[in-house]
């Protein structure tokens, strides 16, 4: 078995490329793997170099967290169709208002890999209107809403957007006085490195002035940091004043145990990026493998304590299904 980290051996193609180069559909999977899924219901997005390094290490995390198997129909009833309430938050434009400072803000329905265990796996799909809502009234209710100081690309992952298209959202948004932060919530710098490349860096350095900017990377086991994804780490780091954050989520037989969990936190210590959040599983219809009750989280999580310093840390957390947000455990 292969237990060296995954490497990425594409570091000099574009991540456009990358990104076009995946597998798509049913036969796709069963022409790479050799497998024959039972069921197709779900949606399948898997870049080649992301297969290749499955099929390096078929019961690896990467192989648990992106490949597709019939245990997603097993177990249906318990799981929910909007698992953290998405669709009770106001809404307006393009935008979820829940907390009164920040909103999330939805430029894309796309990502550059399809999660199993996605929980938004059941809903906002391309057809969601949320989508397809001009910009003008985003801006409208922005404009109105002086109480919001941040807004946070959600998605789908706002970095498989353009630069052009990013610099023009930004740029929009840079009109707005009282807009102070910008966050990025993406799993990209993971799954495509490359699209860290320097026109990035420069659109960072042009809007850095203007406003606090934060990446909130989603990332749930060490062995996700390739070399290329520590490359791309550091080229943020020494180019730009951006604050890098961690987002997780525990998942059943990925990152269930005390040591995946203290090599995850000490890894992005390392690399200099801010462990902020561990979400607790959603119950989410079609992820139900990946669930586990409160109680063993918290009993991992309280041993973790135990191990690491309390800046190493997440906060752990859970998103409630009937859209009353987050709520911190110990
Ligand atoms: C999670 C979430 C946020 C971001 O909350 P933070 O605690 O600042 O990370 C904002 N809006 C909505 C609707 C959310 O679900
Ligand atoms: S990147 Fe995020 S939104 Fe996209 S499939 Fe994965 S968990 Fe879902």
């Amino acid at each position: 078995m292969n237990t060296n980290p995954p490497q990425n051996s594409h570091q000099q193609k574009n991540w456009q490329d990358d990104y076009r180069a995946s597998l798509r559909n049913n036969r796709d999977i069963q022409r790479f793997f050799g497998i024959e899924l039972k069921n197709n219901h779900y949606d399948i997005f898997i870049p080649i170099h992301i297969a290749k390094l499955i099929k390096e290490n078929p019961n690896g995390v990467l192989a648990k967290q992106f490949l597709p198997s019939d245990a997603e129909y097993i177990n249906q009833k318990d799981g929910l169709y909007d698992p953290i309430g998405d669709q009770l938050y106001h809404r307006s434009g393009k935008v979820i208002h829940r907390y009164s400072n920040r909103l999330l803000f939805f430029p894309t329905s796309t990502c550059p890999i399809i999660c199993r265990y996605c929980f938004r796996k059941n809903e906002l799909s391309d057809n969601d209107p949320i989508f397809k809502d001009p910009l003008s009234e985003t801006i409208q209710y922005l404009s109105n809403h002086t109480e919001v100081d941040e807004i946070i690309f959600s998605g789908g992952d706002p970095l498989i957007l353009s630069n052009e298209k990013l610099r023009s959202y930004l740029h929009h948004f840079s009109t707005i006085p009282h807009i102070k932060t910008i966050r990025f919530h993406s799993r990209t710098p993971v799954i495509l490195p490359n699209r860290i490349d320097n026109e990035f860096i420069n659109l960072i350095k042009e809007f850095e002035n203007r406003f606090h900017i934060i990446i909130a990377i989603h990332i749930n086991h060490a062995d996700e940091a390739t070399l290329s994804f520590k490359d791309s780490i550091k080229l943020l780091k020494e180019n730009t004043k951006v604050l890098l954050l961690s987002q997780s989520v525990l998942l059943k037989d990925i990152n269930d145990t005390h040591q995946a969990l203290i090599d995850l936190f000490k890894l992005l210590h390392q690399i200099e990026i801010r462990p902020y959040y561990l979400h607790h599983p959603d119950k989410v219809k079609g992820a139900m493998h990946f669930y586990l009750p409160i109680e063993d989280g918290k009993r991992l999580f309280t041993a973790l304590r135990k191990q690491l310093s309390g800046w190493m840390l997440p906060q752990y957390i859970l998103d409630n299904p009937n859209g009353n947000g987050k709520t911190t455990f110990l």
